[in-house]
């Protein structure tokens, strides 16, 4: 495939556009792959990646129901931060976050990344020390970020009220190098490079049964016919029960709808990512201007992709607290993907009671940030069949055992 380069934007403008080629190709299943991955959202594409690029494993298919990119991926509201407090989560989202300020060059793809710097604002004396712990521990984890006072939140963010209504704002955890990336670009990133290196990636084609014999998985039907498959990887997100479920066994999850919204576009206001997790809001500036506003996930059960009215008058509310001078904006979109959640908020990348099928879901309402460092970490499980450093941790064990690595926290409003 040609590298994207200035030179080629130059040439290309000079030929009218006649001669970029597809980002990947549409091509028809073989009956059989070394390994089908079920979903190509950011992590099923990320882990097919790491798969070629680290261990020379190309004869794979990412196999998605819809579109790729369509799931959570494209939907999410893009923030990148890896200020968790426990070890293990410190360990892989600071991995994907450092993936993160590479991928572009990486992929020979702009994904955008911005590191405009996230900010979590303390409002009451609780979070206050919560987030100096945290800041300390992500200082013992080679996290760099630092606890900041009211007046430096003014600074950096000039639109924020420091005196509430409700809730008055004494200070805030500050990562500089977090921020933003452009969603969908991170999937065609990846997706582009994958099929670059000779990958299928199977569009408009649901996996509907996994197969099995003597405790080791076989293969898939879908709705393009059956495949087969030495080992199985499965990367659905908000479906990871249901894949579960045809695989024969059940995951401590569940699935609930999260929403988004987005403003009409504005001259640039805000350079920063702000969460307000008291008050259960946050807020950052696209590119194009609109403000990006996400809140919390639905209190019940759903698959519905859509989100639900009080959620938008929450979110909205909170944030006029924070910002009034949004007050009178008007809201452009909304919409709504299904996220899946663990009880301490920590991710699965596990292998499975069934032999050679993995899983990796669990994300909640916060895995766009760490889409790099979980494919990473997912392809070593699936090529080598044993968890490597990152991924150990986060096994299916640990609910049995009960060795909870807790961010309800760090995983509350926060994205
Ligand atoms: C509104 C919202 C805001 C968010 N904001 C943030 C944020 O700011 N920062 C952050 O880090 N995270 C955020 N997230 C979470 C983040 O988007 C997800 O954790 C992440 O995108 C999950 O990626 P994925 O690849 O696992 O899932 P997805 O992108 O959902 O991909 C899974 C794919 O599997 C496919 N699939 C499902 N079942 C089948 C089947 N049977 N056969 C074939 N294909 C199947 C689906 O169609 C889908 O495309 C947000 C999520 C939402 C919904």
């Amino acid at each position: 495939m040609r590298r994207y380069s200035a030179f080629a934007i130059a040439r290309e403008a000079l030929r009218y556009h006649t001669g970029w080629e597809r980002a990947w190709a549409a091509p028809e299943p073989k009956s059989e792959y070394d390994v089908v991955i079920v979903g190509a959202g950011g992590h099923g594409l990320a882990t097919a990646y790491y798969l070629g690029k680290n261990f020379g494993i190309t004869n794979v298919a990412i196999i998605e129901k819809g579109w790729l990119g369509g799931g959570n991926t494209g939907r999410n509201t893009t923030i990148i931060r890896s200020n968790y407090l426990q070890d293990p989560s410190a360990a892989i989202y600071e991995k994907a976050r450092s993936l993160y300020e590479t991928m572009s060059q990486d992929l020979n793809y702009n994904v955008m990344f911005s590191p405009r710097g996230v900010m979590m604002l303390a409002q009451t004396e609780h979070e206050i020390r919560g987030y100096q712990r945290t800041a300390h521990a992500n200082a013992l984890q080679g996290v760099q970020t630092e606890f900041i006072s009211p007046q430096r939140v003014k600074e950096l963010c000039p639109i924020i009220e420091l005196s509430g209504p409700r809730y008055p704002v004494l200070g805030a955890l500050w990562q500089p190098r977090g921020g933003t990336a452009r969603h969908d670009a991170v999937a065609w990133g990846y997706a582009r490079a994958c099929s670059d290196m000779g990958m299928h990636i199977l569009q408009q084609c649901e996996v509907t049964a996994i197969h099995q014999a003597d405790g080791q998985v076989t293969g898939v039907t879908t709705s393009k016919g059956e495949i087969k498959c030495k080992k199985l990887a499965i990367l659905v997100a908000g479906n990871s029960g249901v894949l579960a479920n045809m695989a024969g066994f059940r995951l401590p999850l569940e699935s609930a709808a999260l929403q988004a919204l987005v403003s009409e576009p504005i001259k640039p206001c805000m350079d920063v990512v702000v969460m307000a997790n008291t008050v259960h809001g946050y807020m950052s500036q696209s590119d194009k201007g609109e403000l990006v506003i996400g809140g919390g996930a639905d209190g019940f059960n759903n698959y519905t992709q859509r989100g639900s009215f009080h959620h938008v008058e929450e979110t909205v509310r909170a944030l006029i607290e924070t910002f009034p001078i949004i007050s009178r904006l008007k809201m452009l979109r909304q919409w709504g993907g299904v996220v899946d959640m663990t009880g301490d908020r920590s991710p699965i990348i596990s292998k499975t009671p069934l032999g050679n099928c993995f899983i990796n879901g669990g994300w909640g309402t916060g895995g766009f940030k760490s889409i790099p460092g979980s494919g990473w970490a997912m392809a070593e499980l699936v090529a080598k069949g044993e968890p490597g450093e990152l991924a150990a941790p986060f096994g299916l064990d640990r609910f049995k055992e009960g060795r909870f690595i807790d961010e309800s926290v760090a995983a509350g409003v926060a994205h």
